[in-house]
């Protein structure tokens, strides 16, 4: 376990009733670390706490885009984003013997590929950087209880130590064991169908600059994307049963993924190789979050613990930072905390909602089991512009180039609230 911590981002003081309330944050990914940098600006004094030795740097490429983007620029850490660009300069769907069926450049309209393109583990890192001597990191403990009384919650962490806090928030991914405890029961969980796995693998003289989609049979989907620092990054996305992968370590993770793609073509060989190799390996069901309250007492959630919404829908980034910055907004301008949490919740519900509503078909328009359906899928890829392909990529760029604001995030820095009393 370590600490880091001192003081330099600017502090507006909304808060004036509740100065230098303590705010425990759980989790070290994208919403917690931006939940952190507003409420240090406004004035709370933050603790976040991280389960894992170290921040988790693995992950795809990920879009800064939409309130995200707009969240970016607010926090003055745009530029560091378009600095660490993957380079990818846009999507080829390809066939087996790896021949393009269609482009998509990132200038065009219907491109995956976006402005602010960067791996996830970049985006951790620049928001940890950007909030570590102003909010103090707890790396290597939990939360292993909760005990709510009316004016605080004591917390008892996995290695012994004890602390009070006034207000505790779970940004710990959609598996969080925070919420569960807090709220006495696990959100209901929608599974999509498909099961997915990230990892990182050496690049071959087949990689460029484009982002490769390639339908196997038997509902398997690989994607290969360039990355920045001169490796490839691969996910394997395929139909399953909900628990036919449940409780595996990660040795019994990569023989049932290399088992499940093992004759699928292309650079199957190549990938289970990877596999067998990585040293990165993230292996999840494809699950959306579904919980009817996002508080209880003190404790609120945040982030994919609060609603993921899937990799699918290309929505985690725009929804972790909007959903932090608005938390974060509302506890700064309320008098009491619960006032803060209901329009927090009011606010973003409704883009929730928006977010997590996938278009009928899914998961078998896009991962088809049979040939004939691969063959379809493809024929309607060829044809660039059809309805088929910009479906597709409006769902898996999270319909982001069209300028259109899904959300408006509020301007609190202007706010004229006289901050929380309690
Ligand atoms: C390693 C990793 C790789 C990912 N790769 C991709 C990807 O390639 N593409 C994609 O679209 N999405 C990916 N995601 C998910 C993506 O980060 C989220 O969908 C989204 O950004 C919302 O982030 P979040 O901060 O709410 O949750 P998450 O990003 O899931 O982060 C949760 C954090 O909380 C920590 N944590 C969990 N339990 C506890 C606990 N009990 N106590 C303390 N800390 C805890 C986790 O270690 C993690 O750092 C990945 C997530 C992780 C953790």
């Amino acid at each position: 376990m370590h600490f880091t911590g001192v003081s330099h981002l600017p502090v507006i003081k909304l808060n004036y009733g509740m100065k230098n309330k303590k705010i425990l944050i759980s989790g070290a990914s994208i919403a917690g670390p931006t939940l952190a940098y507003w409420l240090h600006k406004y004035g709370f004094n933050v603790t976040v706490i991280e389960r894992s030795p170290g921040l988790r740097l693995g992950g795809q490429n990920i879009d800064v885009k939409g309130p995200a983007k707009e969240i970016a620029l607010k926090m003055g850490i745009a530029e560091k984003i378009r600095a660490l660009n993957t380079t990818e300069v846009g999507l080829r769907f390809v066939n087996s013997q790896n021949q393009t069926l269609a482009e998509f450049p990132a200038e065009s309209s219907m491109s995956m590929t976006q402005e602010l393109e960067i791996l996830r583990g970049d985006l951790v890192k620049i928001l940890y950087d950007h909030t570590s001597e102003d909010v103090r990191y707890i790396f290597g403990d939990r939360i292993i209880r909760l005990d709510q009384t009316e004016d605080e919650v004591e917390v008892l962490f996995g290695s012994g130590k004890k602390d009070k806090f006034d207000l505790v928030v779970s940004a710990e991914g959609i598996g969080s064991g925070t919420r569960d405890l807090a709220f006495g029961s696990r959100p209901c969980y929608k599974y999509l169908g498909l099961h997915t796995a990230y990892l990182t693998i050496p690049k071959k003289i087949t990689d460029s600059r484009w982002a490769r989609w390639y339908n196997a049979p038997k509902g398997i989907v690989f994607m290969l994307r360039p990355d920045n620092y001169g490796e490839t990054r691969a996910s394997v996305t395929f139909l399953a049963e909900e628990n036919e992968y449940r409780d595996l370590d990660e040795q019994a993770q990569k023989k049932a993924l290399i088992k499940r793609i093992q004759g699928a073509g292309w650079e199957s060989e190549r990938l289970i190789e990877g596999i067998g190799e990585s040293r990165d390996l993230y292996f999840e069901r494809v699950s959306q979050v579904k919980a009817d309250r996002w508080s209880k007492g003190r404790v609120v959630i945040t982030g994919d613990a609060a609603w993921c919404a899937t990799p699918i829908a290309g929505k985690g980034t725009d929804l972790a930072m909007a959903g932090a910055y608005i938390l974060a907004g509302e506890l700064s301008k309320a008098e009491h905390h619960e006032e803060a949490f209901g329009n927090y919740e009011k606010i973003m519900r409704p883009y929730v909602e928006k977010c997590q509503k996938l278009p009928p078909g899914i998961p078998g328009i896009v991962y088809p089991e049979s040939k004939w359906g691969i063959a379809l899928l493809n024929q309607c890829i060829r044809v660039a512009g059809s309805k088929p392909v910009e479906w597709l990529l409006k769902l898996f760029s999270g319909n982001s180039k069209e300028d259109k604001k899904e959300i408006m995030l509020p301007d609190y820095e202007n706010n004229t609230a006289s901050g929380m009393k309690e």
